[in-house]
């Protein structure tokens, strides 16, 4: 019988590979864990954790403003992005702390340094080689730059944004996901001026129509200059910043240029070819609904197999492996009904289908949407609006899709969530009583769907 020397050995500390190391060692498996950056990974380190620091900072200057209207005189207010990113940075040193913590009373071995195959059941890290019977890849994926030969190399990243020495002046945001809407939110709320590029008619693509138009009307009024159907053409280094000729002919100083163009997986140095790994052709790892590799001891998870780069969706993914390979419980994650939350200002969240999806799934729906002012902005005076949006299978009476764009929408979402995961019917959340006054209680109190010609129109 051959014998390894760690039951499973995990390559990147993240959301996923942390989750799954601490899990499978808490059923007795040995376990050993690489990282070559810091753990915590992207989400803790250079992600979800940091960018919902620096949108808290950034809110303020509104709320400061807000204040008036209640009464309040707020004096003079200012700055001081370097105090900022240090508060900020003490924070993610004690999570990463944590983190290692949690896996070392777990009895995981922790490694360090960049981990890559010999062979389908060797590890190579700094000089050593380790075996495995199982190996799980959760290393993750990296930001991705338009193709170069434009002065991509002048641009930055969202690797590098959360350690600019100062706070830019002028900010071009080039990409129309989450994490341009999120930082072109970030700057404008801090003093930056902001120009959002987007090369598509509209950004947020793949989000339902209305909640991709209420958002980008409101980031609008809030002062960022968002230019769709418009990529840079060039970007040069001028004497006193950054000079960005834009397609249309058109060009653009700024301090600053950030490409929020997209992620790739990480397998690059990873040795998946001497593991025989097979790869999609998106060049993520191909993976099975039990996140099973083609070969039959290696699994992938997260961003590295490109299914939802999700931190929560990594981490469910984690536990339905240690469920499969060490609990004797076989299980697949669903990914059905996956919430999510954009962290612009004002907030996204959704879960379920957009109405143009579910009308392509099942035929008639029935759409209801209410926009209104938040009763915080009756006194404030803020022109900020919320939109909510339901979406209700004809045929069933199923909640098939849940969207806002407004406050708190991802707190109110997270609780919609079961309601939708659960096959909630509209009856159900018209059963409901809302709790009042509150933005949420709109969702149980949505009593006539869109008629009929008003949805053709908006197709
Ligand atoms: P996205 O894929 O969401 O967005 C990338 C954007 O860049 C799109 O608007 C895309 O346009 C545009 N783009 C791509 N290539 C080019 C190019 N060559 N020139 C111009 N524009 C280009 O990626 P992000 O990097 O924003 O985020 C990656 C993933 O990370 C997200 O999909 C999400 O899963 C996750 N994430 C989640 C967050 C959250 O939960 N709040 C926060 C941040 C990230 P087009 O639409 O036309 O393709």
């Amino acid at each position: 019988m051959t014998t390894y020397d760690f039951d499973l050995y995990v390559i990147g500390g993240g959301s996923g590979g942390v989750r799954a190391a601490r899990m499978a060692a808490g059923t007795g498996a040995r376990v050993a864990i690489a990282e070559e950056y810091r753990y915590g990974g992207t989400c803790v380190i250079r992600g979800c954790v940091p960018k919902k620091l620096l949108v808290y900072a950034s809110h303020f200057h509104e709320d400061f403003e807000d204040a008036a209207g209640f009464g309040w005189s707020v004096g003079d207010s200012s700055h001081d992005w370097p105090a900022l990113i240090a508060a900020k940075d003490k924070e993610i040193n004690r999570l990463e702390r944590v983190y290692e913590d949690l896996l070392s009373k777990a009895g995981v071995t922790i490694h360090k340094g960049h981990a890559r195959f010999c062979d389908p059941h060797t590890v190579e890290i700094e000089g050593r080689r380790h075996t495995a019977e199982t190996v799980l890849i959760a290393t993750g994926g990296s930001p991705v730059f338009p193709p170069d030969g434009h002065g991509w190399d002048l641009a930055i990243s969202s690797n590098e944004v959360f350690h600019l020495a100062e706070l830019p002046r002028r900010v071009v945001v080039c990409g129309g996901g989450y994490i341009a809407v999120e930082f072109a939110g970030v700057f404008n709320g801090l003093g930056s001026a902001v120009t959002q590029l987007y090369r598509g008619p509209q950004i947020l693509r793949g989000f339902d129509e209305d909640v991709r138009n209420a958002l980008a009307g409101e980031i609008v009024k809030k002062g960022i200059d968002l230019r769709v159907e418009t990529i840079i053409d060039r970007i040069e280094q001028a004497p006193d910043g950054l000079h960005i000729k834009l397609s249309d002919g058109s060009s653009l100083e700024a301090d600053a240029v950030l490409a929020a163009t997209g992620r790739r997986p990480n397998v690059a140095n990873l040795g998946l070819d001497a593991a025989e790994v097979e790869l999609t052709a998106k060049g993520a790892v191909k993976v099975d609904a039990y996140s099973r590799s083609n070969q039959p001891h290696i699994y992938a998870l997260g961003d590295v197999t490109d299914r939802i780069a999700l931190t929560p969706v990594a981490i469910e993914e984690a536990m339905a492996f240690v469920d499969t390979v060490y609990r004797g419980r076989p299980r697949a994650m669903d990914h059905g009904n996956v919430p999510s939350a954009v962290f612009s200002q004002p907030p996204v969240s959704t879960v379920g289908l957009s109405e143009q999806a579910a009308r392509d799934k099942h035929g008639a729906v029935d759409v209801y949407r209410s926009t209104f002012r938040p009763m915080k902005h009756t006194l404030s005076g803020r022109d900020e609006k919320t939109m909510m949006k339901m979406i209700v299978e004809r045929a069933t009476q199923k909640v098939v899709g849940l969207h806002m764009v407004g406050l708190d929408a991802p707190e109110i979402v997270q609780g919609m969530a079961v309601a939708i995961k659960a096959g909630a019917t509209k009856a159900d959340f018209d059963a409901t009583v809302g709790i009042h006054p509150t933005a949420a209680e709109e969702f149980v109190t949505m009593r006539e769907p869109i008629p009929e010609p008003e949805q053709k129109a908006a197709e």
